[in-house]
């Protein structure tokens, strides 16, 4: 760009702020504009925020004057102009201020929302040799005091524009500023050690050691000398560089390194690794398919050529991944990128393994719980389309926002689940339908893929919207497993419960166990016996400040608050009327596990729930475990429903399916279906026909039916007939309006205004406002209000009059506190 215009930029700040700034560029930040980067900028009273620039202009702002930007980060873009415009979608559809999808699509080591610092570079080596006097005196002060904002930087060397100064320190290689620290150096570059070519010879480096061991002084280096050898091998022609880390881990001090280092014994350098180290074995050839699986495949392909979207309906364990896998393969094959999505990292051990064997380090893993180093070297490679890595990112629903420019295909692998949606924070989006209007703007192929898929998937899909593949058989012609219900009305009136065994799942696990066959328990409840009550009164214990009933957990002997984290010790007696008599209800996996032990002395149970899968590895662990048979019950909440492949489940058991159809939300039903079918699809796959053992006190429900038979599309035949009816999705769309306040009659008077508000526009397409069944979280109270709008209404249209009447609500004196969220097709 030319040196003397006046340029500026809109940016997009990292805040839950609807709109882009406008700042002035510098004179001499001219030639270094460009869409993506990251400019640091002044906001608010002395914050500086790290802000993406998304529009250059000659553009003076009417309403305000611009401030200068103070720094341009990059060198080259971090953020594609594709990306911009799947983030304005969000921002629209999803009613999201930009500042949040912004937040939302970056690893947090980029964005940095807090006062920008610079620190000392980690490799600088203090000598001030090429400094000018301003930059020494940058120096001289993070010498002294660590890190240093921007602020006082300007304050140090007493000049306005500090751009060229942290430039050259950036350069030299003596600072960096401290986001970029993991971000933009660690991953690449790391110390290694090498012995200097003249001591990387057997008798040469024993004479060297004589030499040194002769002096006692030198005991240090001649240990370090050794532990280096020991790590490189005595083939030191060719040897491998050694992490300089691994020996300063192993108490090798750094003197003693540079020691070595000065007397030209060793080498210490700097060089590019990997931080994604995996243990791979080698490739593994890709399976061939089925004549079914092919013929899926076939099918599919076909689509493609005049559909972006296919729906993949293929029962459990019919070989969905072997699909997947040759497909992905094909996108390789023409240098496309994939983006293969699953709901929860969770569940991607398996899968990881399998793809990797296949693929190798092609595949990248993206999740946002995971080191954000890794995120950052993940999104660079995929930014820069690099050829040997990452070409295939497996992630959960953060990775539809990586930097693609090459996507060819995106695989939504049970696309069914609820995870793929963020509820909090903003942006409330669902990963699965993001990643079709990915697909759509790359002019990539979507394929999701499911055995219970959402009503609205395969509505998408009968409708024409989306092309319709179905793979009804399981590989190897295995059978689907033979569900059968316990009556559980039946065994307590002949009480033949042991607990809450029935005495036939009791019986089948025997069985199993005879076989010498694994078992898998679901309870969809985590903890003890979640609730207890009082025998006289009903009191149960209430969380302080949440409006719900607090769950036992015995091995900590506490009652714990699911919504908020409060816990406390159990009660001697009733709170309220004083009674010692108090009895538990409910049942959670705790528990399960806890009755089994006492049934079953002989057999290793191992729970897998919240509680037990904090830890880092603990869920791999577990799986581990299981896998190689260590494990002979597995308990669990849904996590154990989702997509695992084991070969030797005999035996299923669901402990109370009731619990599951208790939900009040339009959805439950449907869940339900999924959750059981999903979990039954776990027993015998393989070599085998399975069973499960479904507890019901209702077993006539149609769901249970439904479920028996495996008859997904009776279900949602019948399910689709009550959406209709009752106005839900697929046939309507849902936005859902959560109003909070800490004080309830503040809440309730707004949220009735707001209610009336909209109701004079979309009349009784408005519903509520209403508190839900958890009416009170963390002491703000809770209310909602429901806009059900025609399917072929303008989205557009409503969320604006939406926008509007929000506005002018919260203009409100007596309701600007209240806090607003919206979630759009609300899950
Ligand atoms: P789904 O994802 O549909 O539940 P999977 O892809 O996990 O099913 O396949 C179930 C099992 O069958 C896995 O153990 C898988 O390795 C095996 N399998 C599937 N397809 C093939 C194939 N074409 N050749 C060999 N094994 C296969
Ligand atoms: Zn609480
Ligand atoms: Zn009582």
């Amino acid at each position: 760009m030319t040196e003397r215009k006046t340029y500026f930029v809109d940016v997009i700040i990292p805040l839950s702020i609807p709109n882009r700034y406008t700042y002035r560029v510098p004179f001499e930040l001219n030639q270094e504009l460009e869409l993506g980067k990251r400019a640091i900028v002044p906001f608010g009273r002395s914050k500086f925020y790290t802000a993406i620039i998304s529009r250059i202009h000659e553009e003076i702002p009417k309403d305000y004057t611009a401030k200068y930007i103070e720094l341009i980060l990059d060198e080259t873009p971090i953020v594609l102009p594709q990306q911009f415009k799947l983030w304005d979608w969000i921002s629209e559809y999803y009613m999201a201020d930009i500042g949040d999808v912004m937040n939302a699509a970056l690893p947090s080591n980029f964005k940095l929302a807090s006062e920008t610092v610079i620190v000392l570079h980690p490799d600088y080596e203090h000598n001030s040799e090429n400094l000018n006097a301003k930059e020494a005196l940058i120096l001289d002060a993070l010498e002294l005091r660590t890190e240093l904002t921007l602020k006082e930087v300007g304050e140090i060397v007493q000049i306005k524009t500090i751009q060229p100064i942290i430039k050259g320190l950036i350069e030299k290689r003596v600072a960096i500023v401290s986001e970029e620290l993991k971000a933009k150096y660690s991953p690449k570059q790391a110390s290694f050690i090498r012995l200097a070519d003249q001591y990387a010879d057997n008798d040469k480096l024993s004479a060297l050691l004589n030499e040194l061991e002769s002096n006692k002084k030198n005991e240090k280096q001649v240990y370090a000398l050794l532990k280096i050898v020991s790590i490189i091998g005595i083939n030191t022609a060719e040897q491998i560089p050694v992490l300089k880390k691994t020996l300063v881990d192993d108490d090798i001090s750094n003197s003693t390194l540079n020691t070595l280092s000065k007397k030209g014994i060793i080498e210490i350098f700097s060089a590019d690794i990997s931080r994604l180290k995996d243990a791979l074995d080698d490739n593994e050839p890709i399976k061939a398919l089925s004549p079914s699986q092919e013929t899926a495949l076939i099918e599919i392909e076909e689509h493609f050529k005049t559909l972006n979207t296919v729906l993949l309906h293929g029962v459990t364990s019919s070989g969905k991944t072997e699909v997947y896998v040759k497909l992905i393969q094909a996108a390789l094959e023409k240098g496309e990128q994939v983006l293969f999505l699953l709901p929860e990292i969770a569940l991607t051990t398996q899968l990881i393994n399998r793809l990797r064997k296949y693929f190798g380090d092609l595949v990248g893993v993206y999740h946002s719980k995971f080191n954000q180093n890794e995120r950052i070297e993940i999104w660079n490679h995929v930014l820069n389309n690099s050829a040997e890595k990452y070409r295939i990112v497996l992630g959960a629903r953060s990775s539809v926002f990586l930097p693609f420019n090459n996507l060819g295909l995106v695989i939504v692998d049970e696309e069914h689940e609820n995870s793929f949606k963020q509820y909090d924070p903003a942006p409330r989006y669902n990963a699965r339908d993001l990643a079709i209007v990915l697909g759509n703007m790359h002019k990539a192929k979507t394929l999701l893929g499911s055995a219970t898929p959402s009503i609205e998937s395969y509505f998408n899909a009968k409708e024409g919207r989306y092309g319709l593949v179905e793979l009804s058989e399981r590989f190897g012609g295995v059978q689907m497993p033979e569900i059968l219900v316990a009556d559980l009305e039946k065994e307590t009136k002949q009480k033949t419960m042991k607990s809450h065994f029935s005495s036939f799942l009791m019986e089948k696990m025997e069985e199993s166990f005879e076989n010498k066959e694994q078992v898998i328990l679901f309870q969809n409840r985590r903890g003890y016996n979640p609730i207890w009550s009082c025998e006289l009164c009903a009191w149960t214990p209430q969380c302080t400040q949440c409006d719900v009933s607090l769950t036992y957990h015995k091995l900590s002997n506490v009652l714990k608050c699911h919504y908020c984290g409060y816990y406390t010790s159990p009660p001697s007696s009733c709170g309220r009327c004083g009674s010692r008599k108090l009895k538990m209800l409910g049942f959670g996996t705790e528990k399960i596990e806890d009755e089994f032990s006492l049934f079953f002395k002989d057999k290793t149970i191992q729970r897998m729930d919240l509680d037990t899968t904090r830890a880092k590895n603990a869920y791999e662990q577990i799986i581990n475990d299981f896998e190689q048979r260590n494990i002979d019950v597995l308990i669990g909440t849904q996590m154990i429903t989702k997509g695992l492949d084991f070969d030797n489940v005999g035996l299923v058991g669901i402990l109370s399916a009731d619990q599951l159809l208790n939900f009040p939300d339009f959805r439950a039903f449907e869940r339900a279906y999924q959750l059981m079918a999903q979990v039954s699809g776990r027993a015998g796959r393989k070599s085998k026909r399975g069973k499960v053992i479904l507890q019901s006190f209702n077993p006539n429900h149609w769901i249970i039916q439904k479920v028996i038979s495996n008859d997904y599309i009776g279900m949602y035949t019948q399910e689709l007939v009550e959406r209709r009816n009752f106005h839900y999705p697929p046939f309507y769309r849902l936005i859902y309006i959560r109003l909070r306040h800490k004080n309830e009659t503040t809440l309730t008077a707004g949220s009735i205004d707001l209610s009336k508000k909209l109701k004079s526009i979309f009349k009784d397409r408005v519903l509520g406002p209403e508190a839900p069944s958890v009416s009170k979280v963390r002491n703000y109270y809770i209310k909602f209000i429901v806009i059900k709008f025609e399917r072929d209404a303008s989205p557009k249209k409503v969320k604006d009059i939406i926008k509007e009447k929000i506005n002018v609500f919260l203009g409100d004196h007596d309701y600007r506190s209240i806090r607003v969220d919206i979630d759009v097709d609300p899950q």
